[in-house]
């Protein structure tokens, strides 16, 4: 199946164009005008692959509607803007869009860069589970873990931490291991710390899925991420 794009504009001319040159290039495209249409057909269908999202929509900035589906969802975004002063901003930290488009832009330059997304994301190195299924994706991009399907809301330290364990799955991780990985200046608090930071992570996978704990203890030597995800629960 082609992947589903989701194209974010209230221009009705930029809108058809792009829809023209993704279908004519074999995706399949859907269109929202307004940052809170976008929102509602990204919650009712949950299976797009990409957003094309254009920063200054008619009733919320293309950076709101960002914020409110990275809560949820993990899917790249690609941002349509206006202004080159914009751009620092979209793809920053703050808001960490995966690239830009500035207007007046080539549907086929949209579509090129699209492809180019698509290929980078679906590249990624995906940590190594005992059935082959792992409900942990670790997207170094955009320094996210994704569990279940849905991004966890994890501090610098703890996402680091969590790639650690995620590189090495069954491997036992002492504290001291864990505060390197996770600090690049490592100090002597940061190591009291992991153990707190152990338990944000439980808290957080925990809040997706309840009944699991995927991070073991080891008594007196540290700590471990599982080696193999219970078959049915991977997949769920
Ligand atoms: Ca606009």
């Amino acid at each position: 199946m082609s992947p589903r794009i989701l194209i974010v504009e209230d221009e009705p001319s930029i809108c058809e164009n792009v829809v023209y040159a993704l279908e004519a290039d074999g995706f399949q495209v859907a269109s929202a005008g307004t940052g809170r249409d976008a929102l509602e057909k990204l919650k009712s269908q949950p299976d797009f692959s990409l957003i094309i999202l254009d920063v200054g929509l008619p009733d919320m900035t293309g950076f709101e509607v960002c914020k409110q589906v990275r809560v949820r969802q993990s899917l790249p975004i690609l941002f349509l803007t206006a202004r080159s002063s914009e751009v620092d901003r979209v793809v920053g930290l703050e808001i960490g869009g995966d690239d830009y488009v500035l207007k007046p832009f080539s549907p086929r330059e949209l579509v090129a860069r699209v492809r180019a997304i698509l290929r980078r994301v679906s590249a990624l190195p995906l940590p190594v589970a005992g059935n082959g299924a792992t409900p942990l994706v670790i997207d170094d991009t955009r320094c996210q873990a994704v569990y279940f399907g849905t991004a966890l809301n994890l501090s610098r330290y703890e996402f680091r931490m969590l790639k650690a364990f995620a590189s090495h799955p069954g491997r036992v991780f002492s504290r001291e291991q864990l505060m390197d990985h996770a600090s690049e200046e490592p100090d002597a608090s940061m190591e009291r710390t992991v153990d707190t930071h152990i338990k944000t992570l439980r808290a957080r996978m925990r809040g997706v899925r309840s009944g699991i704990d995927p991070i073991v203890t080891h008594r007196g030597m540290g700590y471990s991420l599982v080696e193999s995800w219970p078959a049915a629960e991977a997949q769920a």
